[in-house]
């Protein structure tokens, strides 16, 4: 296991966050020992807001074994989706169409329920095993409270490995669905961000309210509202959690919308 002091912001897709001690953990005695004092837990950091001070608690990532994986066993959390969803393709298994472009971990993916219209990842999980108060839990889909960006898992778990229920399909068919997923993805902005900043009220979507109210372009310091996709927030470069902080709460003086990001550390 390897502790190194690092800053956030190289560890989140948005590119902003301060300071923190980072926990590599390869095995399950390391995570033991990393859980003994307060924690956090990173995936691919790309939901995350970190603070510009950053968090005092320990933030744990996931690799060694729990980044090993085989299509049709255990998948390990800190695995990438993007390549699982690759290989699932390429093998003809079907039922993870609907997570292509996320850049989530697995266990990333499991926490937030990841997903489009064309799919979430509770609809593709067979087994979820997780690490809770010292002991490691294997579960169905079932007995969690999946729904739209949640996942019901208890407070303060850590998502191991989990199995997928998949199922026999032609490639040919399989990779029609990825370019139609694909097709609905392009206007996303390529610009570094952490996905869409707010949850879709129900019946509507956060970046037509935001683009009807008028905060497509606006910017604070290095953080702009995308003008391709109003409900992503950008880094130009060099952008500030603060800075993001404020077109958060200018589009909320606004509109009344829930973070679909996950915060962590101190903001006003
Ligand atoms: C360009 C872009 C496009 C995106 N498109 C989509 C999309 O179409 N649909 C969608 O749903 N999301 C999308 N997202 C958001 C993001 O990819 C998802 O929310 C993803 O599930 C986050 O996974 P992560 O591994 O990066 O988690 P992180 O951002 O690192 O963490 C998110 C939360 O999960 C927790 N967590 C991470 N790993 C574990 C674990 N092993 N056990 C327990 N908790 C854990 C963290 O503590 C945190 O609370 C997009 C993001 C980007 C940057």
């Amino acid at each position: 296991m390897e502790v190194k002091r690092v800053h956030l912001k190289d560890f989140t897709t948005l590119g902003v966050g301060g300071p923190a001690e980072l926990w590599l953990v390869e095995n399950l005695d390391d995570l033991a020992r990393a859980t003994e004092a307060p924690y956090r837990i990173l995936g691919n950091g790309s939901n995350l807001l970190v603070a510009d001070e950053g968090v005092p608690e320990r933030v744990i990532k996931l690799g060694g074994e729990f980044a090993a994986w085989d299509l049709d066993g255990w998948i390990g959390a800190g695995a990438l989706l993007p390549q699982i969803v690759q290989e699932a393709a390429k093998r003809g298994r079907s039922g993870l169409e609907g997570l292509l472009g996320i850049p989530a971990s697995v266990g990333g993916a499991v926490r937030m329920n990841a997903g489009t219209r064309f799919g979430t990842i509770a609809e593709a999980l067979a087994e979820i095993e997780y690490f809770h108060e010292g002991r490691l839990i294997r579960v169905g889909p079932e007995a969690l409270d999946f729904g739209y960006r949640k996942s019901g898992l208890p407070e303060g778990s850590v998502v191991t490995r989990v199995r997928l229920d998949l199922k026999n399909r032609p490639s040919a068919e399989i990779l029609a669905r990825m370019r139609r997923v694909d097709q609905a993805r392009k206007g996303q902005p390529k610009r570094k961000s952490a996905g869409c900043a707010f949850k879709n009220p129900p019946g509507d979507a956060a970046g037509r309210l935001i683009d009807l109210a008028g905060f497509k372009g606006m910017r604070r310091g290095g953080a702009m509202v995308s003008t391709e996709h109003g409900n992503f927030i950008v880094n130009l470069g060099g952008a500030s959690a603060k800075e993001v902080w404020a077109l958060i709460e200018e589009i909320r003086k606004t509109l009344p919308l829930e973070l679909e990001w996950e915060v962590w550390g101190r903001f006003p």
